[in-house]
């Protein structure tokens, strides 16, 4: 078993600074992880998944608002204490196999080569390099001898997790882990995830397939740089922001566009309604 480590994110906000504008990636994120929990990070395409990914990696420093990744606090740790955290905490996956990969060494150097980056005191009680290619499911036909380029995509995606784990993080987080991936392959990195979560590994995915999200059961949907949406167990809700907004879904925006006034009235059994104004109702101009 891996203590999985929990996360916590208050107002959470990451601006990129580039020469002459900002733009805004995270506007407040709030979210709270448990420990040994496995979540899939969804929304659409610059909605700021991988920024926060790479916020709780440490690559990234957050511009304001608070982030703990079990006991470490990244917002006043030094560039240092980030380090050793990446080496000894946490397992970063970046999106496409192969930038987490060396090519010139095998399957098994690779993963011995990130247990190198673990401090000393906690290599001795790393597991072989083999066991971790076992748990994602990369051992027999000498495959741990293999190249990267030898190995077939499903298995190069595989191999990423297995160096992500290869220190034993009590989080996992990877980006995109089975797009380009047929069905199969795709199964067979969704297996390697589910060996992980059963360790008690935390795990964060980053994907833009539904069926890994229902697989993580937690979705968690970022829009506009903010937890929009929450996903559990089949069921879906809107996330109340600590500004009081709440983003409405699809099929309820087309019914309430942009701009239109509505009566948010409390019901005496605990529900809200939301009531659009009809412009010819009496007192409404
Ligand atoms: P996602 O992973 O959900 O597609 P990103 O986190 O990559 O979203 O991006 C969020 C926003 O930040 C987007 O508007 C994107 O254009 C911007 N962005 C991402 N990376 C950079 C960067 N290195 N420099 C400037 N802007 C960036
Ligand atoms: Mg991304």
């Amino acid at each position: 078993m891996t203590a999985g480590l929990s996360v916590v994110c208050r107002g959470l906000v990451y601006i990129y600074r580039l020469d002459g504008y900002d733009i805004v990636a995270l506007s407040g994120v709030d979210l709270d992880i448990s420990a040994g929990e496995s979540v899939a990070l969804l929304g659409p395409s610059g909605s700021g998944k991988s920024t926060l990914l790479a916020l709780l990696a440490g690559l990234l420093a957050p511009s304001a608002g608070r982030l703990t990744v079990g006991e470490h606090d990244l917002v006043r740790a030094t560039a240092a204490e980030l380090q050793a955290m990446r080496a000894a905490d946490v397992g970063v996956v970046l999106q496409g196999a192969g930038r987490n990969l060396l090519p010139y060494l095998t399957a098994e150097q690779n993963v011995r080569f990130a247990q190198r980056g673990v401090p000393a005191e906690r290599r001795r009680s790393l597991p072989d390099p083999r066991e971790v290619l076992t748990t994602v499911g990369l051992t027999g036909r000498g495959r741990n001898r293999q190249r990267p380029q030898r190995l077939s995509p499903g298995e190069r995606q595989r191999l990423a997790l297995a160096v992500g784990l290869a220190g034993r993080p009590g989080l996992l987080l990877a980006d995109e882990p089975t797009s380009q991936l047929d069905t199969r392959a795709r199964d067979e990195v969704l297996l390697a995830l589910d060996a992980v979560r059963r360790a008690g590994t935390t795990v964060v995915v980053v994907t833009h397939d539904p069926d890994v999200g229902r697989r993580m059961g937690r979705t968690v949907t970022i829009r506009d740089g903010r937890v929009g949406a929450e996903g559990r167990r089949g069921e879906d809700y809107a996330v109340v922001g600590r500004d009081g907004t709440v983003h409405l879904p699809q099929d309820v925006l087309r019914m309430l566009p942009p701009g239109t006034l509505v009566g948010v009235e409390p019901q005496p059994d605990g529900t809200v309604l939301l009531v659009p104004a009809r412009a010819n109702v009496e007192g409404v101009q």
